[in-house]
This record gives C-alpha cells, structure tokens and sequence, in this order.
C-alpha cells in the first residue's frame, strides 16, 4: 500500500513510515492527513501519503557520511560542470587540494572525466567553468531517503515538501 512521509509540525520532513502506522496516528489524534492518494482504508477515511505532527518533534541532525555514493547521489549522477550523466563520472575538487581545498560537501563535486580533466588544478574560475549548483552539505538523512523515493517514480506528491529536489 505503499510508504507515508511524516511531516513534523512545522511541515519539515520528519520520516518515512508505513500505511499502518500512519493511520495509526491519524485515528489516535496525533497527526493531521495532509495529501492522499485517492484510495481509500475504508469508506471515508482516504490512505494517507503524508501527514502532519500536531505537536513539533525536536530530532538531532544525523551525520551523512561523505562519500562517493552519497555525493553521487546528492549531485544526481551528473557532471556539475556539464550536466552529463553516465558511468564514468569522478568526484572534483572545486577548489584543488593542491590549493588547499579540502574534502568536505561543499568542496567536492561529481565531474565527468573531461570536465575533471579540462579543469585540472584551477579553480572554476580560473578555468571558466561555473559549477551548475553550489555544492552544499544534505539537510538531513531522510533529505537523502525522500529524493530516493522521488527520483524512482514514486510518491511525487512528497515533492514539495522536500526543498532542492
Ligand atoms: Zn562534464
């Protein structure tokens, strides 16, 4: 029947749950139904695919480690340079750590093989190739989990609920 985003009080993206557990909180009061996909759980009470806390749940924010997979995915498979998507795709130092730029979210992005190597110790600047997107650390975990989500074909009405995807 499918997954429900959990929205926390102030309409951030909370978690992913399941059907039952969402209808859970919606029957005992605890969350309001936001969007729905037309199906229903019975007559009158339509199967939720998002739903909002009533009260405001304070999470810590969990780390997402920094690497080749995550940043591929952060960067949509795609050459920030160009825009090309392939296989062959490498990771850039924005700022080259022979310049001392370091290995961090907003100094590494995926580069196709040329771009990497067009652009070699320069800066994109200097090299004159902007980058499309301004490489930024992910929101959260779960960020990472809804585009997953969304990115498959799945569950588009979570679209804009999640900034940036
Ligand atoms: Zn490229």
């Amino acid at each position: 029947m499918g997954k429900v985003l959990v929205l926390n009080a102030s309409y951030e993206p909370l978690n992913i749950t399941s059907w039952r557990r969402a209808v859970v909180l919606l029957i005992k009061g605890k969350a309001e139904q936001v969007e729905h996909n037309g199906k229903y759980v019975y007559s009158g009470f339509p199967l939720p695919t998002v739903i909002r806390l009533r009260h405001y749940v304070r999470v810590p924010y969990k780390e997402i480690p920094l690497t080749r997979k995550n940043l591929l995915h952060r960067d949509s498979h795609s050459c920030q340079y160009c825009g090309y998507s392939g296989d062959d795709l490498t990771l850039d130092h924005v700022i080259p750590r022979s310049r001392g730029g370091g290995d961090s979210w907003e100094n590494i992005v995926t580069a196709c093989v040329r771009c990497n190597v067009k652009k070699g110790s320069r800066t994109p600047k200097e090299a004159n190739m902007p980058l499309q997107y301004q490489p930024r650390k992910p929101y959260s975990s779960l960020y990472f989990e809804v585009t997953k989500h969304v990115k498959n074909g799945v569950n588009q009405e979570w679209r804009k609920y999640v900034i940036g995807i």
